[in-house]
């Protein structure tokens, strides 16, 4: 604790007197807008006419208000479109962000009973929606699909489920799911759900140690695979690493008794190693299951899911989310973020592994009725024009993705992109990580052809669902910027003691006030969750990230509050410096991460990656260095630049800088968990490359 505010102190030092605050430059905040460089994030104003009926900042802020004055009533509303098997109380909304008041908690709908998967499925069968497809799914090779309907999905949920209850799975037990994108992965989901099972899915890139770990963690003796999973030319041998980790985890004492294996084309039945009693074919006991299977109802603060966050800070934490509070949650964010109404096609890219996969790939459309593209594959094969012709091929209404798929698809040629239709596109969306100006208006002015405005959401894991998001066509976006508070979202910027900061300012993102999908806990461990969320400000859920607010209210995060540099006293946000060094045309990708330095306290050092065909030279250095500095500023320049084959990324393709961190400070022997990474292997690539 004492560690992490010694941290924040030295970040958060004041501005000195005359310094320029660093900044990604809009046109409306600061006094002296840079001009002439493509990736300035100018206001963009688009006109956009949401069905949601919120169309200018005044109806935002009407239902704001209410929200933040009146949470109870304000989400009672909302809830009252879904099925409650009883309501919830009026005064159903509770929480306490005070460890010095007693136990840290959080409840919404408190008395109500419900059931998700009910109200994602059979909700819209009883208003004669069921013939309707609700998954567009599309596999990995190019002609290969699938449609499902709502009815299609009930029944098939139902019949899982009852398989599930067949091998003993019962309310609140916790299952794993570890498989590839097909539409039994939300099925599964929404299987567990139904009984009132704890689901946790386990991203189908990771490793035996990581699946053994969590299943262990959770006690889930049931796990759902498949004999292998196709992502472009590669295929991924699931069956072979659930056998690994089913060993692993029986070395630490935990027993996983039930294996349920989907036979998947890239793995053929003879070819997937088997273990006679423990493992049982999907395709041999789930058909002949009855594909009714009666609704578990259960308290609105029953718990839904576990999932892990990336770790992209370290080790990862089991963020445990509730039932009503959640798909309240999830449902009117999906609803109003991407003004989705029912019937539209949505195509989220995110693996169900990911938050934004639970949130807005499987609960968020099926509860808004839409119909949701599931796509198997990798965006970019067989070529960089697969995501678009996917977009033409299904009519793709609304585009939800993350900086680093639209950087990557940003690095080739136009062409790929222009050889579409995208005329159906209307609404853009991206999360995860900050998004550079650059890229964001690539994505703005190519992808949707200067029409369609762009939801840049930020949240976390632990949020559940979006929380700093422009709403669209209600007020102008701007690039790399969050915008405005959703509703019932609280946002406050503080400083190193813990003081509210007023106007623009910049600070460290808390939250002041519950949500209905806020984090409940961490699994088995409450007092880390209190630990790791609450003690930092006492009374203000601690996010982890730096921010600033402009003068029209509107928050631009700036990167991990880890991640701020303080290069003689000028606070240097590290995403700023990103931006600044992937405008640059040779430049890829950025990152980058402070190190110690005798003269400025910190120094700036940049990892950066080249476009095909560049070459990494001492000019291309010197140019980089001179492009920070033109749109920055001469405190920003990095000290070091490293040229790099690729970043370290998680699976969810966040760059994690505690490891840039480590290699700049030359602690090699210091580089911690490095298994959630999608390719731990460029760790050593990158050490090679370092003075050269
Ligand atoms: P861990 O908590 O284990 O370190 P993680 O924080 O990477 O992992 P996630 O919950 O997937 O796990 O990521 C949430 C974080 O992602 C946020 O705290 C923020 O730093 C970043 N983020 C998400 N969306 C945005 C966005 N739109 N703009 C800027 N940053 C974002
Ligand atoms: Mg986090």
């Amino acid at each position: 604790m004492e560690e992490r505010l010694k941290v924040l102190r030295s970040h958060l030092a004041p501005f000195p007197p005359g310094a320029s605050q660093s900044g990604l430059v809009s046109q409306t905040t600061s006094a002296q807008p840079r001009e002439g460089h493509a990736d300035v994030a100018r206001p963009v104003s688009v006109t956009y006419h949401a069905r949601t009926g919120v169309n200018s900042r005044e109806d935002y802020e009407r239902l704001h208000r209410r929200s933040i004055q009146d949470p109870a009533g304000f989400w009672a509303d909302f809830a009252s479109d879904f099925h409650w098997e009883r309501p919830w109380r009026r005064d159903h909304a509770r929480w306490n962000f005070d460890r010095r008041c007693g136990r840290v908690e959080t409840a919404f709908f408190e008395g109500g009973r419900t059931n998700i998967a009910y109200n994602c499925l059979d909700r819209h069968i009883a208003s004669g929606r069921g013939r309707q497809p609700c998954f567009l799914w599309e596999g990995n090779d190019i002609g290969v699909d699938r449609r499902m309907t709502f009815e299609e999905v009930r029944d098939e949920v139902c019949r899982l489920a009852n398989w599930l209850k067949s091998v003993g799975v019962r309310k609140g037990d916790a299952v794993a799911i570890y498989m590839p994108m097909v539409c039994e992965l939300p099925i599964a989901m929404l299987a567990c759900a139904r009984l009132g099972a704890v689901h946790t899915v386990v991203f189908g890139g990771f490793s035996a140690e990581s699946l053994a770990q969590r299943c262990a963690d959770c006690r889930s003796k049931v796990v759902i695979t498949a004999s292998g999973g196709a992502r472009a030319t590669k295929v991924v041998p699931l069956k072979q690493i659930t056998d690994k980790a089913v060993q692993l985890a029986s070395k630490d004492g935990f027993q996983i008794e039930t294996v349920l294996v989907l036979e998947h084309p890239s793995v053929p039945k003879r070819e997937c190693p088997w273990r006679q009693g423990r493992d049982v074919w999907y395709q041999d006991v789930v058909p002949r299951q009855s594909s009714n299977c009666p609704v578990e109802w259960v308290n609105s603060e029953h718990p839904l899911f576990l999932l892990y966050t990336s770790g992209s800070t370290g080790k990862p934490k089991g963020v445990v989310h509730s039932t009503g509070g959640y798909m309240v949650a999830a449902a009117v964010t999906t609803r109003y973020v991407f003004d989705l109404q029912p019937g539209d096609v949505y195509w989220c890219t995110a693996d169900c592994g990911w938050i934004t996969g639970h949130s807005y790939l499987a609960y968020g459309p099926l509860l808004c009725g839409a119909r949701s593209v599931i796509y198997e594959g990798v965006p970019s094969h067989p070529t960089p024009a697969r995501c678009w012709q996917i977009v033409e091929k299904y009519k793709v209404r609304q585009f939800y993705t993350a900086p680093t798929l639209i950087r990557a698809l940003e690095a080739h040629d136009d062409k790929f992109v222009l050889g579409s239709d995208r005329s159906s596109l209307a609404v853009l969306g991206t999360v995860g990580e900050p998004i550079n100006p650059r890229a964001w208006n690539w994505f703005f002015e190519v992808v949707g052809e200067g029409r369609c405005p762009i939801v840049d959401t930020w949240w976390q894991t632990e949020t559940g669902a979006a929380m700093i998001t422009p709403l669209p066509g209600a007020w102008p976006c701007v690039p790399g910027s969050a915008t405005l508070p959703f509703f019932g979202v609280a946002p406050v910027l503080l400083d190193d003691k813990g003081k509210e900061l007023h106007g623009a300012t910049e600070g460290i993102l808390a939250l002041k006030q519950a949500w209905p999908s806020a984090i409940r806990t961490v699994k088995g461990d409450h007092k880390r969750f209190e630990e790791t969320y609450f003690a930092t400000f006492p009374g203000y859920y601690f996010t982890g990230d730096g921010c600033r607010r402009d003068a029209n209210g509107c928050y631009t995060i700036t990167g991990r509050v880890d991640d701020v540099i303080n290069v003689s006293g000028h606070r240097v946000g590290t995403a700023e410096v990103e931006a600044a060094l992937a405008s640059h045309g040779a430049c890829t990708e950025a990152a980058v991460v402070g190190f110690d330095h005798d003269i400025k306290g910190q120094g700036i050092y940049a990892f950066v990656t080249l476009h095909d065909g560049h070459e990494f030279s001492d000019a291309i250095r010197k140019d980089l260095v001179k492009t920070v500095r033109e749109q920055i500023g001469a405190f920003a320049a990095p000290d070091v630049i490293h040229w790099a084959p690729g970043l370290p990324k998680t699976r969810s393709g966040k760059i994690m800088r505690r490891i840039l961190r480590k290699i700049a400070a030359k602690k090699d022997d210091e580089l911690g968990d490095i298994s959630t990474l999608a390719d731990p292997s460029i760790v050593q690539g990158i050490i090679e490359l370092r003075g050269k």
